[in-house]
């Protein structure tokens, strides 16, 4: 059988990073993959699961619409492709997000994520800092959580289901094959998170 191929959305923010934290967990599983940044719609075509990285929601929205990108991971999340969004990209994923500051914005989405999301949620002042967390229905007990700049879901739909709260704001969901998280864990050295999106892709495969 064909091993998993995991992409890496490639057009801003934390790529490399999740490509390491990725290929280190198929490896720590034991799991035959490849790992590879992904950009055009022919290189979605082609993978398995998709990881969309944090950095700058409406610049890595605005340039995957341009190049078609985004139509592609619409159509393969439609099909039951597993996606991991990752603070930015867990935004892409929603279907709706307002800034804490500026309000309501009119920015490319992936409208699947049933959620609503304040973007830059914990103020300037806490702009970025680092928090024990717990995702207990996913088996992780703890982990060190990364907030930068970090989102928080204001509203969610039935069907999503809260994994982690912080601060009473919830900061990671699942619904369905979609993973969210506010915070970034392809920064910390803690694979749990990535391994659990893995296995995840290896079971749909
Ligand atoms: N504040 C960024 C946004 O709204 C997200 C920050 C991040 O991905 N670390 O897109």
């Amino acid at each position: 059988m064909n091993g998993v191929n995991i992409g890496v959305l490639a057009v801003q923010g934390d790529v490399a990073e999740n490509v390491l934290a990725t290929q280190m967990a198929l490896e720590d599983l034991g799991i035959i993959g490849t790992v590879n940044e992904v950009k055009t719609p022919e290189q979605i075509s082609d993978i398995d699961g998709l990881i969309i990285p944090g950095g700058e929601s409406t610049v890595i929205g605005t340039l995957s619409m341009v190049n078609g990108a985004l139509k592609k991971i619409k159509e393969k999340i439609a099909n039951g492709m597993p996606v991991f969004g990752i603070c930015a990209g867990m935004i892409l994923l929603s279907k709706k997000a307002k800034d804490r500051v500026v309000g309501e914005m009119d920015q490319p989405l992936l409208d699947f994520l049933d959620v609503k999301i304040e973007r830059n949620a914990f103020g300037r002042q806490q702009d970025s800092f680092e928090s024990e967390i717990s995702l207990e229905k996913i088996g992780i007990s703890k982990f060190p959580g990364v907030f930068i700049r970090a989102p928080s879901i204001i509203e969610s739909g039935k069907n999503v289901e809260v994994l982690s709260k912080f601060n009473e704001k919830i900061v990671a969901v699942k619904q369905g094959n979609i993973v969210g998280t506010s915070f970034h864990p392809e920064l910390t050295g803690d694979l749990s998170l990535h391994k659990y999106f893995v296995n995840l892709v290896k079971t749909k495969h």
